[in-house]
């Protein structure tokens, strides 16, 4: 990688790349999104091996590692004293966030550089995930010198983050790989992060916002450009079918689309809160939130 930016494919959204280990590196990826330095960046792994040269790797870590691994599920774990990836990437934490995706030319990518690759989505700050090569060329094309197109992600929306405290779980981000699939693989209850037990830096409260303004939960269009599901049509359709998978798969790229439409309003039809809606929920939510300043809309508990 040569200290420069990659955007790579993985099967959540792109992401915008760097070796993980250097300093230098790491820093253009927070100077490219605008992103925050308090807000840490998860580090992409080929291998359970990897993974291990860096955080303590519990039993139930490693539980969920064979049942997931390769997949949309980042640990967050405790870094060990030998660890040499980048402080920036930690954001002065004592724990660092690992997931290995499920990329073959990504996860090939890791593995001949025989070190890990921090990478956040490859959008500005507080925007839409991308989850084409296109979208990332549109939202940072003018500062990464390289992109690597794959096609459309599978999953859409980004992994589900847990805190792996030897046998505690604590749900730090929803996402595809549910709560009820971390405790069928583990037999162990996963806390929600509401219990303030553990730090979830960079959780803004507004976040994944396209250029309109957003509103929730609507039965019609009102006159906005409107998102449906299921029964409830609309302009675009998240999933005709009600299926959460395929709404979720399709989440950014229909609000990016509802976005080009020019209108002042994207009205979103009602989402069930339960299995994958509850990650989709949670990204509507932010891209509703109100936006004021970073700092002021930080919520690291909502
Ligand atoms: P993304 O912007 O999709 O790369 O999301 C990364 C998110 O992972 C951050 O915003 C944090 O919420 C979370 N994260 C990364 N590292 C840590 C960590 N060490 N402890 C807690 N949360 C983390
Ligand atoms: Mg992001």
């Amino acid at each position: 990688m040569h200290g420069e930016l990659v955007a790579l494919p993985t099967e959540t959204v792109y992401g915008l790349a760097a070796d993980a280990s250097n300093e230098a590196a790491v820093g253009k990826i927070f100077e490219a999104k605008g992103r925050p330095s308090y807000n840490p960046l998860i580090c992409h792994v080929s291998s359970l091996e990897m993974a291990e040269q860096f955080v303590d790797l519990s039993s139930t870590a490693k539980r969920l590692i064979a049942a997931f691994w390769p997949g949309p599920l980042t640990l967050v774990c405790t870094v060990r004293e030998s660890c040499t990836v980048a402080r920036s990437v930690m954001a002065g934490l004592s724990t660092l966030a690992v997931r290995c995706p499920d990329n073959k030319i990504t996860r090939e990518i890791i593995t001949r550089l025989d070190r890990p690759v921090a990478a956040p989505s490859a959008n500005i700050s507080g925007k839409l995930s991308p989850t084409t090569a296109m979208a990332v060329w549109h939202s940072i094309g003018d500062r990464v010198p390289l992109i690597i197109d794959d096609g459309p992600t599978d999953c859409g929306i980004e992994s589900t983050i847990v805190a792996v405290d030897h046998d505690r779980l604590t749900l730090l981000r929803p996402g595809t790989i549910t709560v009820d699939e971390l405790s069928d693989a583990t037999g162990l209850d996963v806390l929600d992060r509401d219990d303030k037990t553990i730090s979830a830096p960079g959780q803004l409260a507004s976040h994944y916002a396209p250029e309109a303004n957003v509103i929730l939960n609507q039965e019609t269009s009102s006159g906005h450009v409107f998102i449906g599901f299921g029964a409830l049509k609309g302009d675009f359709n998240l999933s005709p079918n009600g299926d959460l998978r395929e709404a979720a798969h399709n989440l950014f790229e229909t609000l990016r689309k509802a976005d080009k439409t020019g209108r002042k309003t994207i009205a979103i039809a009602p989402i069930p809160s339960k299995g994958i809606g509850i990650a989709i929920n949670d990204r509507l939510k932010r891209a509703a939130a109100p936006r004021n300043s970073d700092r002021e809309t930080e919520n690291t508990n909502d």
